[in-house]
C-alpha cells in the first residue's frame, strides 16, 4: 500500500508544557573554532587572557563568509578541548572560565531611537556581519547575505513554523518574548525596503496567534499580518511557506529575494534585533532535551555551555545501562552524535536521546511510499540504487540537490530504510 504522508506525530504537547528553567551560569564555556560551513576557523586570544562578554575571541572561516565567535561570559582564556558540535563532530573548542561578573565588551552599548532610524541598508548588513548572526533555526545561513540582496524586496516573512516534531525553540520564544521577533522584523523590513511583513505560525497555535496579534496591533502603521499555515510536515519549509502565506511559487534552486521575498526564522529576527539596539551578538538561546531515555526538560541557556551539565540538571539519563541514540535536532533532519560531550551553539535548539531499539533494515518491498512522500518529488529509492552502483550519472539525472532532507522518506519506509541517510551520501559523492 502506498503510504503519501504529510501528518506525522510531532511530541509537541508536552514539551511546551514544560516550564524553561534558566542555565546561564556554567562554569565553563566552550566555543567551537570550526561549524558546518566553516571548515576552518582561529581564535585570535591566548591562554591567561581576560575576555568580556561580546568581545571576539576568534573567527570562523568558510568557503564565502566569516563568521566572528564572541565570547558569552566573561572571564579567563584556559586553552583547547574537544567537543561535538551542532553538525554532530568531535571539534577544537576554545574554553573560557566564567568569572560570572558578566563585564560587557565596551564595544557592546545601546543605539538610540534617532541612530537606529538613520541606519542604511549597508549598515544592517555590517551589524549582523559583525555579531555573526545566522539562521538560528538550524540552517546556520549567514543573515548579513540575505539583506546585502540588490534585489527588490516586497515582503518580509518571519517564519515561526518550525515544523520539524520535537522541536519547541521558536515556539517558547514567541510565547515568552514576542516583542523583539516584532522589532526584528521591523528591522529586516527597513534594511530591505520592504512594504509587508508576514509572520506564519502553525493554524493550530491560538495562543500563539493571540500573543502576537496583541504586539502586532501597537504597530497599525506598518503592513504586518500573522498567517495561519497548515499543521503538516515539512510545512515550514521556506518554499512552502513562501507559497502558503503569499501565494508565491518559487522553483527549487531559485533565489527568493528575485521573487521579492526574505524569509527568517523568528529566533533569527529577535537575534537582529538584539544586535541592532543592544550591539549584542546571540548569547544565550531555548533549548530542550526530550526522548524515552532522559527526562524532558527545557532551558535557556548560554551559548557555550556543555549539554552534559543539562542533562544532569534535566534528571540525568533514565536508564544509563540502556545504549542511547543521540540526536541533535528533530528526528526528520537532525545529525546523530556519537556521545554526549556536545557543546551549545547559535543552532542548537534540541537534544532528543532514545532508548537504543535496534531496526534491520529489510529489504525494498517497492511500495514507492518514498516517491509519493517526497515534497520536492525526487525517487529516493532511485537516487540510493544509483549510489549504491556508484553511478554518479544517474544520481545527477535523478537530482539529488533538490533534496531538502527533510526526512520523510526514511520516516514512510516500511522496510526502514534510511533513505535520507543515503541522500545525503549520494549529495557528498557528487562534490567529490
Ligand atoms: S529527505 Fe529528500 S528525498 Fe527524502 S523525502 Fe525529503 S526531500 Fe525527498
Ligand atoms: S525504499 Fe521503502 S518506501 Fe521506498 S519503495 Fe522501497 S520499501 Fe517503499
Amino acid at each position: 500500500m502506498i503510504a503519501k504522508t504529510r501528518h506525522i506525530p510531532d511530541g509537541k504537547k508536552e514539551l511546551k508544557a514544560l516550564p524553561i528553567e534558566h542555565y546561564l551560569d556554567s562554569e565553563y564555556l566552550y566555543y567551537p573554532v570550526t561549524n558546518a560551513r566553516c571548515p576552518e576557523g582561529e581564535t585570535c586570544v591566548i591562554g591567561g587572557q581576560f575576555v568580556k562578554v561580546g568581545e571576539i575571541i576568534g573567527t570562523r572561516k568558510g568557503a564565502f563568509f566569516e563568521q566572528p565567535m564572541h565570547a558569552t561570559a566573561s572571564g579567563e582564556v584556559k586553552g583547547y578541548e574537544k567537543h561535538i558540535d551542532q553538525s554532530g563532530k568531535l571539534v577544537d573548542c576554545l574554553i573560557v572560565k566564567n568569572d560570572f561578573k558578566y563585564e560587557l565588551h565596551e564595544s557592546i552599548k545601546d543605539r538610540t531611537d534617532e541612530e537606529i532610524d538613520a541606519l542604511t541598508r549597508e549598515d544592517y548588513v555590517e551589524i549582523t556581519k559583525e555579531a555573526g548572526l545566522v539562521g538560528l533555526g538550524g540552517s546556520a545561513f549567514p543573515t548579513y547575505i540575505k539583506l546585502q540582496t540588490k534585489d527588490p524586496i516586497d515582503t518580509v516573512i518571519a517564519n515561526g513554523v518550525e515544523c520539524e516534531p520535537y522541536l519547541i525553540a521558536d515556539y517558547g520564544l514567541t510565547m515568552t518574548n514576542p516583542l523583539p521577533i516584532l522589532e526584528g522584523l521591523i528591522y529586516a523590513m527597513k534594511a530591505s525596503n520592504a512594504k509587508h511583513g508576514i509572520i506564519a505560525i502553525k493554524k493550530k497555535y491560538n495562543e500563539l496567534y493571540e500573543r502576537l496579534s496583541f504586539c502586532v496591533r501597537q504597530y497599525e502603521h506598518l503592513d504586518i499580518k500573522i498567517v495561519k499555515v497548515g499543521n503538516y510536515y515539512p510545512q515550514g519549509w521556506e518554499l512552502e511557506v513562501i507559497k502558503n502565506t503569499t501565494g508565491i511559487k518559487i522553483p527549487h534552486g531559485e533565489l527568493l529575494s528575485k521573487y521579492g521575498i526574505l524569509n527568517f526564522n523568528v529566533s533569527t529576527l529577535a537575534s537582529i534585533y538584539a544586535a541592532v539596539k543592544h550591539r549584542l551578538p546571540v548569547l544565550e538561546r531555548l533549548f530542550t532535551i526530550s526522548g524515552d531515555g532522559v527526562h524532558n526538560k527545557s532551558f535557556r541557556a548560554r551559548i557555550g555551555t556543555s549539554i552534559p551539565k543539562l542533562i544532569e540538571l534535566a534528571g540525568g539519563y533514565k536508564d544509563p545501562e540502556i545504549p542511547k541514540v543521540l540526536i541533535l535536532g528533530g528526528p526528520m533532519m537532525g545529525v546523530n552524535a556519537t556521545d554526549d560531550s556536545i557543546v551549545m551553539t547559535h543552532t542548537t535548539t534540541s537534544l532528543i536521546v532514545m532508548n537504543d531499539k535496534p531496526e534491520k533494515e529489510e529489504p525494498c518491498i517497492h511500495c514507492a511510499s518514498c516517491v509519493y512522500s517526497c515534497p520536492v518529488d525526487i525517487q529516493p529509492i532511485q537516487i540510493m540504487n544509483a549510489y549504491k552502483a556508484k553511478d554518479k550519472e544517474m544520481i545527477q539525472t535523478l537530482d539529488v540537490n533538490k533534496c531538502i532532507e527533510c526526512g520523510l522518506c526514511a520516516y514512510v519506509c516500511p522496510s526502514k530504510i534510511q533513505l535520507t541517510e543515503y541522500m545525503r551520501k549520494a549529495k557528498t559523492y557528487l562534490r567529490k
